[in-house]
């Protein structure tokens, strides 16, 4: 198939292709063309490039913005809002954390014309090529607010704590704010841990005063652009952008992470090495936590899961194929890769010596493959991360996913490929094998993990799934949200 190296415009051409393998080879290494993005979406992206080149690092208005911040005083009264304004995400937690981070950060610049800069911490920087052309997205080190990292609840910038010592008011949709000077910058806390009040920004009421605050720097490490369309203000706006609501982290993943080269030569090698040439690739995500214990339920859940899915050939009892029924001839035999990631090797093992040992019922020769088992999960450690973008990335360039619910790492994959993965749900009890082990997921968009339960437009406490159609729980975390 030809394949479209721009994905359908979501990406701008023009990027010199050294500096970057992947972002215009991607589109080789997939099988399905992936969903196609609205024309109102290229054509916002192309603005916001623009904006981010304009005010990014390295600029006059820059500079500028930077020593206001330094001097404590937002910008001046009656001015009105600035030409560039700008949000800086903190990235911290695990990989799919911080890539669901700065992703839903895109999305709320995007939506409030702000310049995203991300944090640098925890390789963003090396991990990833940069997504804007002609400017960088990595927020440079003379950032004036030295501790941001260790921005927390208690911050007294706060969103949340300056509207509770009236720094800040929130204003009632289309009222001006009031004539009194905003602060030079608000700190917005969406980390899990946030109050109430610090989820209040998701109310139109709380946007129209944040709206005018020049720099904002944000620490979540959930997907929240679920609550992004609670937001009265931003459905408009989203429903132009993304006709197809399920698709959102499809389109903004896809634009936003383009694995650096280093990582690209591993994706790149990997695949051609052991997926490239099967009729069907199976991906399966085993995500185990903590320093369980190998589990033979949790095999046995994989292995009903993918067989009773259809995702891989049941197998013939011990001993058969009888001497009667001579297998196929090798060049006809159809083949499966099995892509597994895990940070144990146990369950890989198990998996590969049941197909080598048993035949199949289909005849069909089903390879599984690991990348890595690096037994727990490291902090900070460059070629751990590396090897985890690796296999999210090649997770993603599969054609049928199984995924362990509750991981970002999972949400990552599915969303890049465009992938309703089938998720094995965790059991209650963790000596039982669930029935049924895995259901279709219902849409492949992340879950978000920390929302809101309050209606601003009532200003009670309320089910969030039950407000706008889009927005609905999800199956892996009962009180998690998703877009459907
Ligand atoms: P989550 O904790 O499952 O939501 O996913 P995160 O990606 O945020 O954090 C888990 C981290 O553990 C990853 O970033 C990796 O560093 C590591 N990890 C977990 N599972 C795997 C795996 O299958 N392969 C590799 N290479 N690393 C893993």
């Amino acid at each position: 198939p030809a394949h479209d190296r721009l994905l359908g415009g979501l990406l701008a051409d023009g990027v010199d292709e050294r500096s970057c393998h992947s972002r215009y080879q991607s589109a080789m290494y997939r099988r399905r063309a992936g969903r196609q993005p609205s024309p109102y979406l290229v054509s916002k992206l192309r603005r916001h490039e623009a904006l981010q080149r304009r005010c990014g690092p390295g600029t006059a208005a820059y500079s500028h913005a930077q020593e206001q911040l330094r001097s404590g005083k937002n910008h001046a009264a009656g001015t009105g809002s600035p030409e560039c304004k700008y949000l800086v995400s903190i990235s911290y937690r695990g990989l799919g954390n911080r890539i669901l981070a700065a992703a839903s950060a895109f999305l709320y610049a995007v939506l409030t014309d702000r310049v995203l800069l991300v944090d640098p911490s925890n390789e963003m920087g090396e991990l990833f090529c940069e997504p804007f052309p002609g400017t960088t997205w990595v927020l440079p080190p003379d950032f004036p607010l030295t501790s941001y990292t260790n921005f927390s609840i208690e911050t007294a910038e706060s969103h949340a704590n300056m509207v509770k010592n009236k720094v800040i008011s929130p204003v009632d949709v289309g009222a001006v704010s009031s004539a009194r000077e905003l602060p030079a910058f608000a700190y917005i806390h969406l980390d899990h841990d946030a109050t109430g009040e610090d989820k209040q920004f998701y109310c139109d009421e709380d946007q129209s005063v944040l709206r005018d605050i020049r720099w904002l720097v944000m620490r979540t490490d959930s997907y929240i652009v679920p609550g992004l369309f609670l937001v009265m203000a931003f459905q408009e706006e989203l429903g132009m952008l993304f006709p197809e609501p399920d698709t959102v982290f499809h389109h903004l993943g896809r634009y936003l992470f383009h694995p650096s080269n280093h990582v690209w030569g591993l994706i790149a090698r990997y695949h051609d090495a052991y997926l490239a040439a099967a009729d069907q690739r199976v991906g399966i995500q085993v995500r185990v936590f903590g320093s369980a214990p190998n589990s033979p339920e949790l095999l046995e859940q994989i292995t009903t899961c993918a067989q009773k899915e259809g995702l891989l050939p049941e197998l013939l009892a011990e001993g058969l194929p009888a001497a009667t029924t001579p297998p196929p001839a090798p060049s006809r035999r159809r083949s499966k890769a099995v892509l597994v990631t895990s940070l144990k090797a146990w369950y890989y093992d198990k998996l590969k010596g049941m197909y080598w040992e048993r035949a199949t019922v289909t005849g069909e020769a089903v390879g599984v493959h690991q990348p890595s088992h690096e037994e727990y999960q490291h902090f900070g450690a460059r070629s751990h991360d590396t090897k985890a973008w690796a296999e999210i990335y090649l997770l993603s360039l599969t054609d049928v996913l199984v995924t362990s619910g509750f991981s970002t790492f999972g949400y990552v994959a599915q969303g890049l490929g465009g992938l309703t993965p089938w998720v094995m749900f965790k059991p209650d009890n963790g000596s039982v094998v669930p029935n049924p082990p895995c259901g279709r997921d219902v849409s492949m968009e992340p879950c978000f993990h920390a929302p809101p339960f309050y209606d601003c437009r009532i200003k009670q406490g309320a089910d969030t799934g039950k407000i706008v159609p889009q927005v609905q729980h999800c199956k892996d975390v009962s009180w998690g949200l998703k877009l459907v």
